[in-house]
């Protein structure tokens, strides 16, 4: 990952110095994974790295390799450091989705500079994902589709949502995946109708299971859902609403394309489910990008004129769910590429895998 590239575009974007403290953004800019830091960063100049005792000998290297970029480790009195490093600077943004409001005040009153509030700045940048991101989500996608290609092996009517669920963090840890950072969603039966359902000590069965699930590699998350029926002959509805989600999905997919606005592949998912008269049943938006973070910007939901661009990566994922019946969700994390969109998951759609 070019980190010294990547702090140069941010220089060249801001017209005022900007102390980015989100985590993932300082994971973008620097490599640097710790728990607390803070990168002040010029208008194209001088930036300065800070963060505590803990972090110090990580972040000298990373530090080393940025360039134009000193570093700052304290032990004790964050604010003399940060009274030092922004003397004479007229102004300096927050990061506003990312700052206590408390650190906020705290900051005016320490350093006598009135913070502005700059939301998205260094989100913009990360929204396209070059070669090697898209690798790493590649490969995180890939340990995902290793995960439920091993379903069949580990899962049996006895085991319990819960149990699966950790089954399946084993195959993605198997398969890559340097760890999972939420618990798999894992809902049999007719708990699927409950879009994010909290997976408990019910055994599976042999009837319907919905998986959403994903692992972390390099940083990057993988994001995928599959709804299937275990054994025998599906229920009739379910099986109805199975093909329509499929459906549904396979459309909002092909609108994945550079220039059309995110809330038009919501639409194609949502035209094909009013067809079958499941819109009303369809309980959340179509998707999300994906990156250093699960859930970041573009929105894949209703109304959304952002236009897609080369190098996004989003995810579709409409769901049904009809309440004491079950549910489906069906989502693949798909790069927007000019030629055709690119499907990083692989995992196979069938219904019934028996
Ligand atoms: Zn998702």
């Amino acid at each position: 990952m070019n980190h010294a590239q990547r702090l140069d575009a941010l220089r060249a974007a801001i017209e005022a110095p900007l102390l980015v403290s989100r985590l993932p953004n300082l994971q973008y800019l620097t490599g640097f994974t710790g728990s607390n830091g803070f990168l002040l960063v010029r208008p194209g100049g001088q930036a300065t790295f800070i963060t505590d005792g803990r972090y110090g000998e990580m972040a000298e290297g990373l530090v080393a390799a940025l360039g134009d970029t000193d570093l700052v480790v304290y032990t004790s009195g964050q604010w003399d450091v940060f009274r030092e490093v922004t003397a004479g600077l007229g102004s300096v943004g927050l990061e506003a989705d990312g700052v206590m409001w408390s650190f906020a005040t705290d900051f005016g009153r320490e350093t006598g500079i009135e913070p502005t509030a700059q939301p998205g700045t260094v989100e913009r940048l990360r929204r396209t994902k070059d070669a090697d991101e898209i690798a790493a989500l590649a490969a995180a996608a890939a340990a995902g589709d290793a995960g439920f290609s091993g379903l069949r092996s580990v899962a049996t009517p006895q085991t319990t949502e819960r149990e699966l669920g950790w089954r399946l963090i084993d195959m993605m840890r198997r398969h890559g995946g340097e760890s999972a950072t939420w618990e798999p969603i894992v809902a049999a039966g007719a708990g699927a109708s409950i879009p994010h359902y909290r997976s408990g000590r019910k055994p599976i069965g042999s009837g319907l299971l919905l998986l959403d699930y994903g692992c972390v590699v390099d940083g990057y998350h993988s994001d995928m859902s599959r709804t299937v029926w275990l054994e025998g002959e599906p229920d009739d509805e379910i099986a109805r609403v199975y093909r329509a989600v499929l459906e549904a999905q396979e459309a909002g997919i092909a609108a994945v394309t550079p220039g059309r606005p995110c809330g038009d592949v919501d639409e194609a998912c949502r035209e094909v489910l009013r067809g079958y008269g499941y819109e009303k049943a369809f309980l959340h938006s179509t998707g999300h990008g994906v990156g250093l973070e699960i859930h970041e910007p573009p929105w894949v939901r209703r109304g959304n004129d952002d236009p897609l661009q080369v190098g996004d990566v989003v995810t579709v994922e409409p769901g049904v769910y009809l309440p004491g019946i079950g549910g489906v969700r069906i989502e693949d994390m798909v790069v927007v590429e000019a030629a055709a969109p690119r499907v990083l998951t692989r995992s196979n759609k069938e219904f019934q895998i028996r």
